[in-house]
């Protein structure tokens, strides 16, 4: 039976495209960057050419892109980098509830030295309100991060009117975009953040490498210390290939981001309207239109999450049940619960992520099997029976 991959959130195949770009950098331009020979320079050439691929795909300086290891580093750069930088300013940082992992343990984190943060409320819908922020700021806020759009249940916020925000009070804005960047049009002009986290193995790159948009004149205290590398903003060896195959995801990414969003977006809504309709006592979560092109979760009542993702792989059909960093924990996901949805919702959660490779077929397939699955899983519940 043709394996179903529906957990591109979690993570994407490396595109071949992608890895023909890399691969010579394993072998024969294997210089490292820092050399004056020309093998030292040609890798060089090679990760300025990166970055300028990537600062197109979010209309940005190429001098403002800093690679890293991935969009965890780039968020704890972010947010440790302002705080350090500006501690003499103040101490505040707004953030909200419904965070990736990366952002919310930093701001935990920085709680324990002696910051004090703010996670704001969502609504229903999952999304921030702006005004929310406005009312947040004191006079010892340094630092604003609000994510670009979520990871588990899709819901793009409405980070460009949080960005207005944020430059009139004059504090920084930090946008973790990992989720967006090479699936809907991103510029950093137009959202007005100071700071963006993004990832390349969200976006058909490799895994490993990511970036941190740093906007000129944001202070920053480095996360990295050692070499003087990315012009002392990160030290150690540029991973030269992860790079290159960033640059090139980039460069994928904004050739077939508008025809693919498209495509998705239809399949996306093919699946949410079908399981609603084949499966009673079920709602779709996160904002019904404002939402990424891929993301459908839904919630399904009397059943629990994990039964259904065991069941949907025995069919050869890759779902989750919330964001992989938080699928091996039994705690329900902290996104679905600051959205209101009760404990037993949020166990009988479902995330599918489309992608590149992602057919109408493959919808049907899960319109055929999630229904049994369910009926099936309902048979045995006693969760149903005790509430019919
Ligand atoms: N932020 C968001 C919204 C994510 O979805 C992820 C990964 O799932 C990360 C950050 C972490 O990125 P990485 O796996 O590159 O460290």
């Amino acid at each position: 039976m043709k394996r179903i991959y529906l957990d591109y959130a979690a993570t994407t195949p490396t595109h071949p495209e992608v890895v023909k770009a890399m691969l010579p950098y394993f072998t024969e331009a294997f210089g490292n960057p820092s050399s004056i020979y020309s093998y030292g320079q040609e890798t060089k050439g090679a990760i300025e050419e990166a970055r300028v691929k990537v600062a197109d795909l979010i209309g940005a300086r190429d001098e403002d892109i800093v690679f890293t290891s991935g969009g965890t580093e780039a968020d704890n750069f972010a947010i440790k980098g302002v705080a350090y930088a500006n501690e003499l300013k103040g101490n505040h940082i707004i953030t909200s509830s419904i965070e990736h992992h990366a952002v919310l343990e930093t701001c935990k984190f920085l709680e324990r030295k002696g910051f004090i943060i703010t996670y704001l409320p969502v609504d229903k819908c999952g999304s921030v309100d702006p005004d929310d922020v406005r009312k947040a700021i004191t006079d010892k806020t340094i630092l604003i991060s609000v994510m670009h759009a979520n990871n588990e249940m899709g819901t793009i916020e409405p980070t460009a009117k949080i960005g207005k925000i944020a430059k009139e009070a004059e504090i920084y804005f930090h946008t973790d975009a990992v989720q967006a960047v090479g699936h809907i049009p991103v510029d950093v002009n137009e959202l007005g953040v100071d700071l963006l986290s993004m990832s390349a193995h969200k976006l058909y790159g490799p895994k490993g490498i990511g970036a941190l948009y740093v906007k000129k004149g944001t202070k920053l205290t480095p996360f990295m210390h050692g070499g003087e590398q990315e012009r002392r903003r990160r030290a150690s060896t540029e991973s030269v290939p992860g790079i290159v195959g960033l640059g090139k995801a980039a460069e994928l990414a904004r050739e077939e981001m508008s025809e693919e969003a498209e495509r998705l977006t239809c399949l996306r809504d093919q699946l949410a309207k079908g399981l609603l309709e084949r499966i009673d006592h079920t709602c779709l979560n996160g904002h019904p239109i404002i939402r990424l092109p891929n993301n459908v979760n839904v919630s399904i009542d009397y059943v629990e999450g994990e039964s259904m993702v065991l069941n949907l792989d025995l069919e050869s059909i890759c779902a989750s049940t919330g964001s992989a960093c938080s699928s091996s924990s039994l705690e329900p996901s902290h996104v679905l619960l600051a959205m209101g949805l009760s404990h037993e919702q949020a166990h009988g959660s479902l995330r599918f992520t489309l992608g590149k490779w992602t057919t109408e077929e493959d919808i049907e397939r899960v319109l055929d099997a999630l229904p049994r699955i369910v009926a099936k899983l309902r048979a045995m519940s006693p969760l149903l029976k005790s509430n019919r």
